[in-house]
């Protein structure tokens, strides 16, 4: 048989198997069964391929015979305080912007061992715009950044909701909003009343978030300038929400977290940070 056509047979059968497996096993007995796997992992004997391995210190654990969780705990993240983390997103995006972004890595491995836990060192909330992708736009792969977002980075209860899990469980130790250049959100909220009533209610609610931001926006004849102000001025106004927070106020207070602003700017690929108190004031 010609190798090609022996790799697609063999493709084909095992995501047909894959298929399979998914349409003839309950939703409970997947659950369960992961559940159970989950469990079972902590003291499991490492089952890696070593192959696919390149930190030594992992090489030697698994060769003695060490458990997923000491692998996990080597692994843990170097960065330890807030201007380290800073300092690591500036680094990742100027890779980013060079062309020169490491491949990230997605090694089954790696996969494996975060099963057990999570120790990002970042939070942002974005926003969900396509054209913003957080972890490609900072460099950074699985594991590295907690993110919410939603249209126009809004700091509203469900965003909230997700910031104070990250801080007060998975210990990061930066929180930033970003914003970016051609935020549609951000211009829909500058939109007369009349244009904003005609959006969907859920919609409306965002853009009313966003609004105290744009309302006093001083004059810019500018276009492109105004809409950089305006959505600066969301950053702002949606970092004076999160440090309002009491899980946040608490972390900022005992120096675990810095709460920072960005701008992305899609076409060149830079990030600006907002990380001076004078940067972030309201007005
Ligand atoms: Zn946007």
């Amino acid at each position: 048989m010609h190798p090609k056509i022996k790799w697609n047979t063999i493709t084909f059968s095992c995501v047909f198997s894959i298929f399979f497996l998914q349409i003839s096993t309950p939703p409970y007995a997947i659950g369960a069964s992961l559940v159970k796997e989950n469990s079972s992992l902590k003291q499991k004997k490492v089952d890696l391929d070593l192959n696919q391995e390149t930190d030594p210190r992992v090489r030697e654990l698994v060769a003695i015979g060490g458990s997923m969780e000491e692998i996990a705990a080597i692994r843990g993240p170097s960065i330890k305080t807030p201007h380290q983390a800073i300092r690591e997103l500036k680094l990742g995006n100027t890779r980013f912007v060079l062309g020169q972004s490491q491949r990230a890595d997605l090694a089954p491995n790696l996969r494996r061992v975060q099963l057990l836990t999570q120790t990002p060192f970042a939070v942002v909330l974005n926003c969900a715009d396509s054209r913003v992708p957080t972890e490609i736009v900072y460099d950074q792969g699985l594991g590295s950044i907690f993110t919410a977002r939603n249209a126009g980075n809004v700091a509203d209860p469900g965003a909230l909701g997700s910031l104070e899990y990250a801080v007060k469980h998975l210990k990061p130790h930066v929180v930033v909003v970003m914003g970016h250049e051609g935020c549609g959100a951000v211009h829909g909220a500058m939109l007369p009343i009349e244009e904003r009533n005609k959006e969907p209610t859920s919609l409306q609610s965002l853009l009313n978030q966003i609004l105290p931001a744009v309302a006093e926006l001083p004059l810019i004849r500018d276009r492109k300038a105004r809409m950089r102000e305006a959505v600066i001025n969301n950053v702002r106004l949606q970092v004076s929400r999160v440090n309002e927070d009491a899980v946040i106020k608490d972390a900022i207070h005992k120096k675990k977290i810095l709460v920072i602003g960005a701008y992305y700017e899609i076409t060149s690929g830079l990030v600006e940070f907002l990380d001076s108190p004078e940067e972030l004031k309201l007005k």
